[in-house]
């Protein structure tokens, strides 16, 4: 193995130990959480090697690049792929092909184009804005039970849950508590959408003492991203 794929493996290690740590702490089964690395800018070769170590959910924010690496990677069996990203509605249909969540459905038009009847479903979470900033991504919280019930009528998507990024001028616990209350909101609606996508490099323990079930780390177990050019 290579000097990278050593600092990897330790990384990975270090970081899957802490997350078992924290799901413990909040009184949780370590398996129930799905830690999901987040690839972008990263070249297949990692994908390759974190597959080797083990890992089966990988994450990515831009379609031409998730889907360049889903098909290149196509040889890996279990292999899961997450969309992490804002995704227009044009490529909607494309992503639809290689991936098995979306997890930023904020908006009628992305909804609409993810989720036709082709055979396929598609499993979604429902991204909320913890912010006032609308340039953050994400249904505002008053306008989120008619995107959920746009999703739970949607052929083509299975509802998961809700997702969101943390705000960054707030403590992150009332915001990750904040979340787990509008789960508590979407699970009114259907109550098998129970996950919440939260929990990033530097809050993932936050996230899991308030619910997280799916992680979207990065740079803590990949290293710095190379230059996105
Ligand atoms: C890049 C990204 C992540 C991972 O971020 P890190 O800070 O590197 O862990 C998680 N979620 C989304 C939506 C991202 O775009």
């Amino acid at each position: 193995m290579t000097a990278t794929g050593a600092e990897l493996e330790d990384r990975l290690g270090g970081i899957l130990s802490r997350i078992a740590d924290a799901a413990r702490s909040a009184g949780r089964a370590p398996e129930s959480v799905t830690t999901i690395v987040v690839t972008k800018f990263h070249p297949e070769s990692l994908v390759r090697e974190l597959y080797s170590l083990g890992i089966r959910d990988v994450g990515e924010n831009r379609h031409q690049e998730a889907q360049a690496k889903a098909a290149s990677t196509s040889d890996l069996d279990g292999l899961r792929w997450h969309f992490v990203g804002q995704l227009q509605s044009k490529k909607a249909r494309q992503a639809r092909a290689y991936v098995e969540a979306v997890h930023s459905l904020d908006r009628d038009s992305v909804v609409d184009a993810l989720g036709v009847d082709d055979g396929r479903v598609v499993d979604g979470f429902v991204q909320i804005n913890l912010t006032d900033d609308p340039g953050r991504g994400g249904v505002r919280p008053d306008a989120l039970e008619p995107l959920v019930e746009r999703v739970l009528a949607a052929p083509g998507l299975a509802l998961r849950g809700v997702m969101a990024v943390a705000p960054l001028d707030e403590d992150l616990r009332p915001a990750f508590a904040r979340l787990r209350e509008l789960s508590d909101v979407v699970r009114s609606l259907d109550p098998a959408a129970d996950a919440v996508s939260a929990g990033m490099s530097h809050d993932f323990a936050e996230a899991i003492a308030e619910g997280a079930t799916h992680l979207r780390i990065g740079t803590a177990i990949t290293g710095n991203r190379p230059d996105a050019g």
